[in-house]
């Protein structure tokens, strides 16, 4: 465990270090925090690459797919010479080459209720850019069960939503949707499509929250609203997202989900 910066990291981290809010005691605590990012796709892929800039510590990546042609319209850590290469290995080979100072561990199995509390145990945060509405749910429960902060992000189409959870101290994903929306009713990139760049900019509003958490902000996180990007007439709204105190997940008495 270091307790200054290097020459080399100073200079490197110079232009956010000079930014009043953080300073080089955030750019320290930055360095030693542990972000996890659940799927290495359309979100996870500019969520990772900014926090790998950023000089977190280490940074886990959980995906069990294999890089396809039709994922690089929008999952920027891969590239032309990765298809077929599990999506993993292919991310940590980018954020290596970005920054050679963080460690990436891999996981390349689904995230699922067999070993969520196994993988998620002992991260900061967690970057949610999973794709699908059972993996949501169970990272918000794990989650909130062990008490790691985290983003949840959905994006479809021109559309996207973002919010941040501080279990215990915030509204969680559960106290807002309560459970998974019946399948008729679901829209998803693979079969709805999705513009690269709204990817982009959702994914990058997720590396922003856990880089001001991690960096120690106290106020101004995207907690307790979620944030709606409508990109065909690119506007921003937010939804105030009130705790319930009968959540399943975070209310009084919540029963455990895993
Ligand atoms: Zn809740």
């Amino acid at each position: 465990m270091f307790d200054r910066l290097t020459t080399e990291q100073i200079e490197r981290y110079s232009r956010q270090i000079m930014v009043p809010d953080l300073g080089g005691k955030a750019q320290m605590r930055l360095c030693r925090s542990r972000v996890l990012v659940i799927g290495a796709g359309g979100l996870g892929s500019p969520a990772a690459l900014y926090l790998a800039a950023a000089g977190i510590g280490t940074l886990g990546i959980v995906d069990a797919d294999k890089v396809e042609l039709s994922n690089l319209q929008r999952q920027i850590l891969h590239a032309t010479a990765d298809i077929g290469r599990p999506k993993v290995e292919s991310a940590k080979a980018t954020l290596t080459k970005l920054n050679p100072d963080v460690e990436v561990k891999t996981h390349p199995v689904r995230f699922d209720a067999s070993n969520a509390e196994q993988i998620a145990a002992g991260f900061d945060f967690i970057v949610d850019g999973s794709d699908n509405f059972d993996t949501k749910f169970l990272v918000n429960d794990v989650a909130v069960k062990l008490g790691i902060p985290f983003s949840h992000a959905g994006i479809v189409r021109l559309q996207g939503q973002v919010m941040t959870v501080v279990p215990g101290r915030s509204a969680c994903y559960r106290c807002l949707f309560k459970t998974p929306p019946p399948p008729e009713e679901i829209l998803n990139c693979q079969a709805s499509g999705i513009l690269g760049a709204v990817a982009g900019t959702i994914g990058t509003i997720q590396a922003t929250e856990a880089v001001k958490y991690l960096a120690g902000f106290d106020d101004g996180l995207l907690t307790d609203r979620l944030l709606v990007y409508d990109a065909k007439n690119l506007r921003f709204r937010e939804v105030e997202v009130r705790r319930d105190p009968q959540c399943a997940a975070c209310g009084a008495g919540a029963p455990s989900f895993i």
